[in-house]
């Protein structure tokens, strides 16, 4: 089959002919139709995060957005037929037996398998992968619109969860991204009233059209003045990457507020302890998110509320595809057809 390897970090991925894997007794092979490129995946291919870089599998097979219909099972994947289409998501496996597991925290499991990691990801014609951890994607909801919501789509689907959002709430999005245009929208699912923050004019743009309530330009000196003045929001969701934006979000958020952290700067985030008391502000976090998480956010989006927008391109530009990453000249999401 064909398949993007990654070798050495920093490195180029390769095009190769790699051998079809062969799924094990409680595992599916799935012939791949779509891959969500992720800004995870080149961090992973740089090398950047000191945490996986010891257990990462090499070569690799990158990407863990991953859509497909089953071509074939192992003995005890009983539950799934040949043909159900189903997605693959980060959680390549959790052991469903640890008290984490057993709290609903399956995407915290120590002993957590990382697809696209540990073990082959969708990067290529075919993935295998564990029955009991693929979520069958919903008819109507076409494969590469499905596969950014099994890692972008369920991680602010998650983190707007978590930050127990009402309806009513003022919800300040920072970045109009990959990820903050897909959590405008589930904000709104959720009933908030929602604020699109970002630096540029077009994603500003895009954010009203996506049907933001409002928009605000961080890069104007008075950017927390002016949110200030629209509504301090009940919740920030900070889905930038860049560290200005979690200042901001931080000095906007109304008293009591929940500052929800899903983008990841390189640097860490600091804020005042006295100003964190004052507020009496919630700090939270979500990573990516569980198997009921996923259905949750895929219902949405097969029931027309959650969009994401997508690009769709060659497996063999890849390395372009990353080069464009680096230089943050994509919007929305890459997915790679196969
Ligand atoms: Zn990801």
């Amino acid at each position: 089959m064909k398949a993007a390897i990654l070798h050495e970090f920093k490195e180029p991925l390769v095009l190769e002919d790699a051998p079809v894997p062969e799924p094990g007794p409680d595992e599916v092979l799935i012939k791949v139709e779509a891959c969500g490129v992720c800004h995870s995946d080149l961090h992973l291919a740089e090398g950047d995060w000191s945490q996986l870089r010891g257990i990462m599998k090499r070569p690799l097979i990158l990407g863990h957005e991953v859509v497909g219909s089953i071509v074939g099972k192992g003995g005890s994947a009983s539950e799934l037929q040949i043909g159900d289409r189903v997605g693959v998501a980060w959680i390549h496996w959790s052991c469903d037996q640890c008290d984490i597991c057993k709290e609903g925290m399956e995407n915290l499991c120590p002993s957590q398998v990382i697809t696209g990691a540990t073990v082959d990801g969708g990067y290529a014609e075919f993935i295998k992968a564990k029955a009991s951890h693929v979520v069958k994607v919903p008819q109507g909801l076409r494969s590469d619109e499905a596969a950014p919501l099994f890692c972008a789509g369920v991680t602010v689907y998650r983190a707007i969860k978590k930050a127990g959002i009402t309806p009513g709430d003022r919800v300040a999005i920072f970045g109009v991204g990959g990820l903050g245009h897909l959590a405008l929208q589930i904000a709104q699912s959720f009933g908030a009233e929602v604020m699109a923050v970002d630096v540029a004019e077009e994603k500003l743009e895009f954010a009203r059209a996506l049907g933001a309530d409002t928009t605000v330009n961080a890069a104007a000196p008075d950017a927390v003045k002016q949110i200030r003045r629209m509504g301090r929001p009940h919740t920030a969701i900070v889905a930038s990457a860049s560290k200005a934006a979690y200042d901001t979000a931080f000095a906007a958020l109304r008293p009591g507020g929940t500052l929800a952290v899903v983008g990841l700067p390189a640097e860490p985030l600091s804020f005042a302890a006295i100003a964190l008391v004052a507020a009496e502000a919630r700090i939270i976090a979500s990573a990516v998110g569980t198997r009921a998480d996923l259905r949750e956010v895929l219902d949405l989006a097969a029931a027309g509320k959650v969009r994401c927008k997508i690009e769709t391109r060659p497996l063999n530009q890849i390395n372009e595809i990353f080069q464009e990453m680096r230089d943050g000249r994509i919007n929305g999401r890459i997915v790679l057809t196969l």
